[in-house]
C-alpha cells in the first residue's frame, strides 16, 4: 500500500475524462492495488472522497466515505466505497449550497449548490453491479467525485466565485460555524 502523490489544479490530468474499467479487470492485481492505495491516500489526507484522475490515474475510479470518529463523524458515519464506472441516474430536484474543498485546489474553499440525493450505479470492488441511493453529505462527495472523472472541478460549479476563500480566511471569518468541514 502507498501514499499517492495529489495532483493539483493545473495538472492536464484534472481536466481529462477518465476512461471507463472493463469489467473483467476490476478484479486484476493492477486496479486492485490501485483501490487500495487510493483509499490510503484519502485518509491520509483526511479527504472525504478520491477520484483515480487527482491520482494521475485517467480511470473511472472514485472512492468515498471515513472511517468512523473520523472529523466527519458529525455528518453521519459514511463507510469506505468504492465505485467503478459510476453514473448518476437521478438527481434530486431539491438542492442546497454547503462549502467544499477538494485535494486537488489545496486550501480553498467554496459554496457550491448541489442536489441533495443522487442515486448512483456502478460496480463495486469485487465486479458487482451496485445502484446507490445517497442523501445529504455522501450525495454531495458523489457529485463532486463523479465530476473529477468528467474533468470538472468544484469552481466550475459554483454560481458565485465571491465565496472562494483560502483556508485561513475562511476560519478567521467565521464562516466554519455554519457549516460542515471536508475536503474531496
Ligand atoms: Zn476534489
Amino acid at each position: 500500500m502507498s501514499i499517492l502523490k495529489v495532483a493539483q489544479l493545473g495538472h492536464p490530468v484534472l481536466r481529462k475524462k477518465a476512461e471507463p474499467v472493463a469489467p473483467d479487470k476490476i478484479g486484476s492485481p493492477e486496479i486492485q492495488t490501485l483501490i487500495d492505495d487510493m483509499i490510503d491516500t484519502k485518509n491520509e489526507y483526511s479527504g472525504a472522497g478520491l477520484a483515480a484522475p487527482q491520482v494521475h490515474v485517467p480511470l473511472n475510479i472514485i472512492v468515498i466515505g471515513m472511517e468512523a470518529n473520523s472529523r466527519y463523524s458529525r455528518n453521519g458515519d459514511i463507510l469506505i466505497e468504492v465505485m467503478i464506472n459510476p453514473k448518476i441516474t437521478d438527481f434530486s430536484e431539491e438542492m442546497e449550497e454547503d462549502w467544499e474543498g477538494c485535494l486537488s485546489l489545496t486550501d480553498l474553499w467554496g459554496v457550491v449548490k448541489r442536489s441533495v440525493a443522487v442515486t448512483v450505479t456502478g460496480f463495486d470492488r469485487k465486479g458487482e453491479e451496485v445502484e446507490v441511493r445517497a442523501e445529504g453529505f455522501s450525495a454531495r462527495v458523489f457529485q463532486h467525485e463523479i465530476d473529477h472523472l468528467h474533468g470538472k472541478v468544484f469552481i466550475d460549479r459554483m454560481s458565485d466565485l465571491k465565496s472562494l476563500s483560502f483556508v485561513r480566511e475562511y476560519y478567521k471569518y467565521g464562516r466554519r460555524q455554519e457549516s460542515e468541514e471536508y475536503e474531496v
